[in-house]
């Protein structure tokens, strides 16, 4: 079985810079917020195009703060797509709001702007929940319509999340997605575009004192610059509380993993979207391969068709020893702890699209040779079986 995603060849690439950086890290003791966190949010945010950016424990930590930084919670509708992981409809129950979920666009799988709009329309008039926010999804890799979403956002006064667990690197017209967005947010769970050796997340952001509360509110509510100011505490400010908090740092050996695969990132994007153009020369008369965004540079995550006969062509596809997946197979509104939420006018496109989409493999070290072993057998499954 070829691999779906190839983190060894990554690391075979990186070589010894790479495991010297983690054995510093043991050596030098500094577990918790070493040096180089400080460093690695600093060249996020310089990559990111971003003012500030804050490292944290997860991509769903990186959701959750935002949203106790502005006060989110009971009676509060943050509207988000259906078609995505988990973790971006989960973070309103945890602070007691609630999500709303809005369909997306048939060609890009990402968030329909009218159909945003249309949404809020909807929650106002019922006059149940307040709408405070909007998280967007930059699904598989590519931005979402941040323009017009950001358009939408600013006519209701609502913030704008830019989720961008699978998609940090990707832009709309050279800008990333912060260019819009008041914040956006992303995950270093491994498979990411830009994973490390574990968990971890980075939120960025645009506004100094914004960013000193999600300073604070990752350890535990602690004071920070803002908080003493014009006032005195004679003791260590890291006990003295003054919110309510959480533990969500990200450790410093993840910090040192990501600063060697941040110096090759760029060069990667660069070649997912090589192995992009190859499967879509190959594929695109027989399959329905991606939409991109006009002016989108998509920074793949996933690679993803559309047949009709999804399971088939994978069962075939497994025989010849390629991996498949299916991301996702069902739409969170209609999964047992969110079906209950409001979703105002349904959402045929995404129930449409879970159950034709299918993931081949992608990774920036797909080799020619592989990707048309990968392409004839799609096409031999697809020409027999229309
Ligand atoms: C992976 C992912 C997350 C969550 O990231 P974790 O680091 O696993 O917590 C959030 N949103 C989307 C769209 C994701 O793909």
């Amino acid at each position: 079985m070829i691999p779906f995603i190839d983190l060894q060849a990554q690391r075979r690439r990186l070589g010894q810079p790479l495991e010297d950086a983690i054995l510093e890290v043991v050596r030098s003791g500094a577990y918790v917020m070493g040096p180089q966190i400080a460093t690695f949010e600093a060249e996020l945010a310089a990559f990111g195009q971003a003012p500030y950016a804050l490292s944290c424990g997860s991509g769903t930590e990186a959701l959750l703060l935002p949203l106790m930084a502005w006060g989110i919670g009971p009676g509060d509708a943050v509207f988000c797509p259906a078609f995505t992981f988990a973790a971006t409809a989960e973070v309103m129950p945890l602070v007691g709001a609630s999500p709303v979920f809005v369909d997306v666009l048939p060609d890009t799988y990402n968030l329909d702007p009218a159909r945003l709009e249309a949404a809020v329309a909807a929650v106002k008039a019922e006059g149940k929940l307040t709408p405070r926010a909007v998280i967007a999804v930059d699904l598989f890799g590519q931005p979402a319509d941040y323009p017009a979403l950001a358009a939408v956002c600013a006519r209701h006064g609502l913030k704008l999340i830019a989720d961008s667990a699978q998609g940090f690197g990707c832009t709309l017209g050279g800008r990333h997605p912060l260019h819009w967005a008041d914040v956006a947010t992303t995950s270093f769970f491994p498979a990411k575009p830009l994973g490390c050796y574990g968990d971890g997340g980075a939120v960025l952001s645009k506004d100094a004192r914004f960013h000193d509360l999600l300073v604070s509110l990752r350890v535990h509510g602690q004071a920070v610059k803002s908080d003493l100011e014009g006032r005195t505490f004679e003791h260590d400010p890291k006990y003295l509380n003054m919110r309510v908090g959480m533990n969500s740092r990200m450790d410093t050996l993840q910090a040192a993993v990501l600063l060697q695969k941040l110096t090759i990132f760029a060069d990667e994007i660069q070649a997912r979207n090589a192995v992009a153009a190859r499967y879509a020369e190959g594929l695109g008369d027989l399959v329905r391969v991606p939409g991109v965004i006009e002016g989108g540079v998509s920074v793949w995550a996933q690679y993803v068709i559309e047949t009709a006969d999804r399971d088939g062509l994978a069962a075939h596809l497994r025989a010849e020893g390629v991996p498949t997946a299916v991301y996702y197979p069902v739409p969170l509104h209609i999964q047992a702890p969110y079906r209950d939420y409001p979703q105002p006018g349904g959402l045929p496109v995404t129930e449409a699209a879970a159950g034709k989409v299918l993931a081949l493999p992608m990774h920036p070290y797909l080799d020619a040779d592989v990707q048309d072993r990968i392409i004839g057998a799609i096409r031999n499954f697809v020409k027999r079986n229309g």
